[in-house]
């Protein structure tokens, strides 16, 4: 066989095993894995390297305007840069629906956004804020249809939340079209009341972001998706969990064999509200939501990483420079009502779950590759990638996991002005990434060209049958099989 490629030499990390052989890529696939392999138009030595699967980014936010019209920093070429110099392979973005806008009309915007620039396969969550009767039972459709097979709602945020009612409609529609719901939880009433009572206080600097929006009402909100969820009997994906009674609620449904998904994020493993009270507006920096806890919460949010109740750790990349195209774009010193929310964290993502995670001894390197790509592969249904076995995408990081660096903002390759993880000593870093064979980041420079990455459409997603089902809504039962949609 000829092979267009073939990697030698380094310890291959596959979803059970760790290896020391070679890797014969053909046609962008990999098309044969052996103690030794020969030949190949060309050698790519990986000697005293692990070989991983590319990183799958599964959350972040690019070319995306936030429901107030604000446009993030990043492209999908910068983006998708960013991303491949952190390790990644591909992304799955959001494409965000802002009420009034049809579906088909935000995946055209999208398309128009991605498939000229990125640098990386792509897909998108879409993100619905209008689930008009047209939109759930057309629209919707449709996207699922091609491929689009995930979306994300809001329980919080004015113009996004959905509503308990219209959260059932959606996910019954995500069951019955074999797709699934992402939330973001958090009890929007508590976060306003809090709001209200910080503004009439005069308490409105950075560091009462973190207060406004407390732990419990993520919980209790995390507590009411799985509750909505289970009751139509579909799948849920929490994002960003970020606090120990969520992961709790998490691991317990999860436990009761519910079709229960969750991610965590570097920024909750790695800073704490403390973050937000540095001088004058820096606190402004580390704002996002949910909000950032505490050194407690991070060794039960490592717990949880650890124990398989996360699926992924996902960066939530939402990059906003700090000044007035992004963090300031209310004024200078506005109350941290105004600032907008989020953090870059697409490049520092895997070196900081590799240094942290791996070395640091917190998790091993087989649930690193779990945490990184494999399972959001199997999730969002990327069914070629996430894995380094014949027959799947060469889509390939090759990791050194003695350099050690200090991360700063130039090595992000974003459109970012600064990077929370600036500073930060970090051991184990992506050395030549590639995407379906090709070399897209090699030696610390980029050789992917604009527009080489691809939209991948993703399979379906199933609720496995043994899912337990309420009584009321069991279609074994008369009543069930009434009224179940
Ligand atoms: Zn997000």
């Amino acid at each position: 066989m000829e092979f267009d490629t073939v990697i030698h030499g380094g310890t291959i990390v596959t979803p059970n095993e760790s290896w020391q052989g070679d890797i014969g890529i053909a046609g962008g696939r990999i098309a044969a894995m052996a103690e030794r392999i020969a030949g190949g138009a060309r050698r790519v030595d990986a000697g005293g390297r692990l070989v991983l699967p590319g990183g799958i980014e599964a959350h972040a936010h690019i070319a995306q305007e936030s429901s107030t019209g604000l446009m993030t920093a990043d492209d999908y070429y910068t983006g998708s840069v960013s991303a491949a110099f952190g390790g990644n392979s591909s992304f799955i973005p959001f494409a965000a629906q802002h009420r009034g806008q049809s579906v088909d009309e935000v995946i055209a915007t999208y398309d128009g956004r991605a498939a000229p620039h990125s640098v990386l396969d792509y897909s998108y969550h879409l993100i619905i804020s209008d689930p008009s009767p047209k939109v759930l039972e057309e629209e919707l459709p449709r996207a699922f249809a091609r491929g689009i097979t995930s979306f994300k709602v809001f329980m919080t945020y004015d113009l996004m939340n959905l509503g308990d009612r219209g959260m059932l409609d959606i996910l019954t529609v995500a069951r019955k079209h074999g797709a699934l719901t992402m939330v973001h939880a958090e009890n929007n009433d508590m976060v306003k009341w809090m709001n209200a009572r910080l503004a009439e206080a005069g308490l409105t600097e950075p560091k009462y972001h973190a207060v406004s929006r407390p732990g419990i009402a993520e919980a209790e909100a995390i507590n009411r998706a799985i509750s909505l969820a289970t009751l139509v009997g579909a799948g849920l994906f929490i994002v960003h969990v970020s606090t120990p009674e969520g992961a709790e609620l998490v691991a317990r449904a999860r436990a009761a064999g519910l079709p229960i998904h969750a991610e965590t994020c570097p920024q909750y493993l790695a800073f704490t509200r403390q973050d937000l009270d540095r001088p004058g507006m820096e606190g402004a920096k580390y704002i996002c939501s949910p909000p950032l806890r505490d050194a407690a919460t991070q060794d039960v949010l490592w717990r949880h990483a650890r124990i398989g109740t996360f699926d992924s750790v996902s960066s939530d990349h939402a990059p906003y420079r700090f000044d007035a195209s992004g963090k300031f774009a209310k004024g200078d010193a506005p109350p941290y009502t105004a600032i907008s929310n989020g953090m870059p964290g697409i490049a520092a993502r895997l070196p900081y779950l590799f240094s942290e995670g791996v070395v640091a001894g917190r998790i091993s390197l087989q649930h690193f590759v779990a945490l990184s790509s494999s399972n959001a592969a199997r999730v969002f249904g990327m069914e070629r990638k996430g894995a380094i076995l014949p027959g799947y995408d060469a889509d390939i990081a090759i990791w050194d996991a003695e350099e050690s660096r200090i991360v700063t903002v130039a090595d992000q390759h974003d459109a970012m002005d600064y990077t929370p993880f600036e500073g930060m000593r970090l051991t184990g870093w992506p050395v030549h990434v590639m995407s379906r064979g090709e070399t897209i980041v090699e030696g610390g420079e980029l050789r992917a060209e604009r527009g080489r990455g691809r939209f991948v459409a993703r399979a379906p997603y199933a609720v496995p049958a043994t899912a337990p089902v309420v009584p009321e809504m069991d279609p074994a039962t008369n009543f069930g099989a009434m009224i179940r949609p």
